[in-house]
C-alpha cells in the first residue's frame, strides 16, 4: 500500500461525510446527489478543504450547509483542520443533480427539477407543468401547476 492510497482514503472519507449532509430544504437528498460538492482536497497532515457550489446565490440555507458540511468532516478521525468555502465557478446547474436524487425529489417531495427545454415534467404524472410564480418558497424554486393532476409543484431552478 502506498502513500497515495492513504491519502485517496483520506479523501474518499471526506467525500462520504459530506453525502450524509442533505440539504436542509430538501430532506432526505445528500448535497453531493445535488451537485455541490466540487472539489475536496486533502494533506498528510489531514486538513481537508471543502469547495461547494451555490445552487442559487443567495440562498439562505447555505450558511446551514457550509455549518452542516465542517462538522461531519471533522468528526473523522485523523482529520485536523477543516475549511468549507463557496466556490464562485463553476455555476451550479440543474445537470449536476444526480438521477437518484430527482427520483427521492419526484417521490417524497413532489420536487421537480427544471427541464432543460420545453415544460417541466409533472413528478406525479409526468404531464407538463405551467409555471404560477417564478420565485417559491424559496428562491431556488419556482412554483408551478400540473395541468393533468392539477399538483402544485416545486421546482428546482439554476436561474
Ligand atoms: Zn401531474
Amino acid at each position: 500500500m502506498s502513500t497515495m492510497t492513504v491519502d485517496n482514503t483520506l479523501r474518499d472519507r471526506a467525500v462520504a461525510a459530506v453525502a450524509t449532509v442533505d440539504d436542509p430544504e430538501i430532506p432526505g437528498v445528500s448535497i453531493v446527489d445535488l451537485g455541490l460538492l466540487e472539489t475536496v482536497t486533502t494533506t498528510a497532515d489531514g486538513t481537508v478543504a471543502i469547495g461547494l457550489i451555490p445552487t442559487f446565490s443567495g440562498c439562505p440555507a447555505l450558511a446551514m450547509i457550509a455549518a452542516d458540511v465542517e462538522a461531519a468532516v471533522t468528526l473523522l478521525p485523523e482529520v485536523g483542520e477543516v475549511t468549507v468555502e463557496w466556490l464562485r465557478s463553476p455555476v451550479w446547474t440543474i445537470e449536476r443533480v444526480t438521477d437518484d436524487a430527482r427520483r427521492t425529489m419526484a417521490t417524497n417531495l413532489t420536487l421537480a427539477v427544471r427541464a432543460d427545454s420545453g415544460p417541466t415534467p409533472c413528478p406525479r404524472c409526468d404531464s407538463p407543468t405551467v409555471e404560477k410564480s417564478e420565485f417559491g418558497p424559496s428562491r431556488c424554486r419556482a412554483v408551478h401547476r400540473c395541468d393533468s393532476c392539477l399538483e402544485v409543484i416545486e421546482v428546482m431552478r439554476d436561474r
